[in-house]
């Protein structure tokens, strides 16, 4: 399930020895994936080494990320990329070499991007041709999974839902959770619609173990225009030397960390917050009128496009922007072969929590985590498949969950009204009152939502996102630390003596 860089690497994988059915909610490239612009971290550069990979993301990590999948990833990625390569995908190149960028917390530039700032769509439509290509892969666009079908703690495949053919069984020996992260669930965020965490509800519902799920990571520097959509400004911006100032035109970042502009994406944020509110101002501006025009336009070409609609010329106006949510990297619990808790299910990408980003995400480690673990969840699958003499054999099941019909509800005033509460209450900056009245209000929705039977995604989805909001909460109530991207005013400090530990849900 998932049409991104993991679910399409898992399907192409697995597709070499197996029939594959991929189901996908919106058209096939309409995720997160395609709007990744910075690009992938990747060891390929002469003088970079796995190990010095392997130590930036667990400082990052801050203790919390699982050594034994940070190395999976960092040393299966160059294979990766380098097949990505083979199958297409252009990077951006000088004189035939690939061109390697620095990103805040990598030791080494070892970032590379295709044209400028659009990476993830070159990505997504390498893999996309390839998976085209394919007989035995099989895409249903438009087709919304509701659930998974469980018996005996085994998965046998997913309830799906499509406009025109309706509700489907789809019976599976093995099925693969790519369905990305929850960005939705807070007002500001750069995720797409698509980004409700239904994998992470399904999987839950399931009877999977979900872990980590207090880590959401904010992105520093999103546009903000009223009504214009939260599209992301790039941390290669500042790498490019991009400042950071605020309503008054005072560069603030150098009175906040020694590395500045650069310093780790929370501490940007969390600096971002506090300029806001001194200042008593909706945003900061990030300011690139010193680097030369042309450098500007070749070098960032969508952001160009997109602040030129709305009448900012990036050579010469201050570019509005602030913190939202961007990344969820906690998720449904995988070990090294991508295997959830629950027998024959895989989970991969944003929706997963392999370990890899600990308390907090390097950036440029998810493309090439979706790619690594895509891969693995792929091979993993089919060669089970094969080694296995189970048979796969569809059994009957009851039609209605005998939930409540639905009331007079109004789902978007709902949706929208958890999505503020999120933001207000669970954003970058928590504390107990504010949890706790954000717990308060999630189960009073709940308490009407979640009994009732929908008929389409507008239901569905609102109810994953409360779900997931509420394991968000519960799981920052619960850390009473501040680590990584999990930031509480009133536990300031990191606890490593109580809480250098993971936080895990199960139904
Ligand atoms: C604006 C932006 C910029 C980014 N920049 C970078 C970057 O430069 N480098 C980097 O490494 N990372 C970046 N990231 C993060 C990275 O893009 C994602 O973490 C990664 O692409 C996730 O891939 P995925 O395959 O796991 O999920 P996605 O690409 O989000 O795919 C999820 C898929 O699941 C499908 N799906 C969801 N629910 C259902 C359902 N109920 N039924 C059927 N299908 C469903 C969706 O339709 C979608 O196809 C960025 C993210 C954003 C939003």
């Amino acid at each position: 399930m998932g049409s991104g860089v993991a679910g399409l690497s898992a399907a192409i994988e697995a597709s070499k020895h197996c029939s594959v059915l991929v189901v996908t909610k919106d058209k096939i490239d309409e995720n997160n994936t395609v709007y990744a612009q910075g690009g992938i971290a990747v060891v390929l550069s002469a003088g970079d080494t796995i190990v010095k990979h392997i130590k930036d993301t667990l400082d990052a990590g801050q203790g919390l990320c699982d050594k034994a999948a940070v190395k999976t990833v960092v040393s299966e990625g160059p294979k990766r990329v380098h097949e990505l390569i083979e199958w297409g995908a252009a990077f951006d190149k000088e004189d035939d070499r690939l061109i390697f960028t620095q990103e805040g917390g990598h030791s080494f530039p070892r970032i590379i991007r295709a044209q400028g700032d659009s990476t993830g769509r070159e990505v997504e439509h390498a893999l996309i041709r390839l998976v085209k290509e394919y007989k035995n892969i099989t895409v249903l666009e438009h087709t919304f999974a509701t659930d998974l079908i469980t018996r005996d703690g085994i998965c046998h495949g997913a309830i799906v839902w499509h406009a025109k053919k309706g509700t489907t069984l789809i019976w599976a020996k093995r099925t693969i959770l790519a369905t990305g992260g929850c960005g939705q669930v807070y007002r500001e965020t750069t995720n797409p619609d698509v980004a409700t965490g239904d994998g992470l509800a399904m999987a839950y519902r399931a009877g999977a173990v979900l872990q980590d799920m207090e880590f959401v990571q904010f992105h520093p520097t999103t546009l903000y225009i009223a009504g214009a959509v939260r599209f992301l400004i790039t941390e290669t911006v500042r790498g490019e030397g991009g400042i950071l100032r605020n309503k008054r035109g005072e560069r603030f970042m150098p009175r906040y960390h020694q590395q500045a502009e650069l310093a780790p994406r929370d501490v940007v944020s969390q600096s971002i917050l506090k300029e806001m509110q001194k200042t008593d101002h909706t945003n900061v501006y990030i300011d690139v009128r010193h680097i030369p025009r042309e450098r500007l336009y070749t070098r960032f070409p969508k952001i160009k496009e997109i602040c030129d609609s709305f009448g900012i010329d990036i050579a010469k106006d201050l570019i509005p922007v602030r913190p939202s949510a961007h990344y969820m990297i906690g998720g449904i619990k995988t070990d090294q072969f991508s295997r959830t808790t629950v027998r024959q299910l895989y989970a991969c990408g944003e929706a997963a929590c392999t370990g890899m980003h600990g308390a907090n995400r390097l950036g440029s480690n998810s493309l090439l985590e979706g790619l690594v673990t895509g891969y693995t969840a792929g091979k993993d699958a089919c060669e089970s498949i094969q080694k296995s003499v189970r048979k796969l054999v569809p059994y009957t099941i009851r039609e209605s969950m005998g939930l409540s019909k639905i009331s007079w509800l109004d789902l978007n005033d709902i949706r929208n009204s958890l999505k503020s509460l999120m933001w207000r209450d669970a954003g970058i900056e928590r504390d107990e009152r504010h949890l706790l009245e954000a717990e308060e209000m999630i189960e009073m929705w709940g308490s009407y939502v979640m009994d009732k039977e929908f008929s389409n995604p507008t239901g569905w989805e609102l109810q994953n996102m409360i779900l997931v909001s509420s394991l968000i909460v519960s799981s920052a109530l619960k850390r009473k630390e501040s680590r990584g991207v999990h930031h509480r005013t009133d536990y300031p400090e990191t606890d490593n003596i109580r809480w250098k530990k993971h936080i895990t849900w199960v139904l």
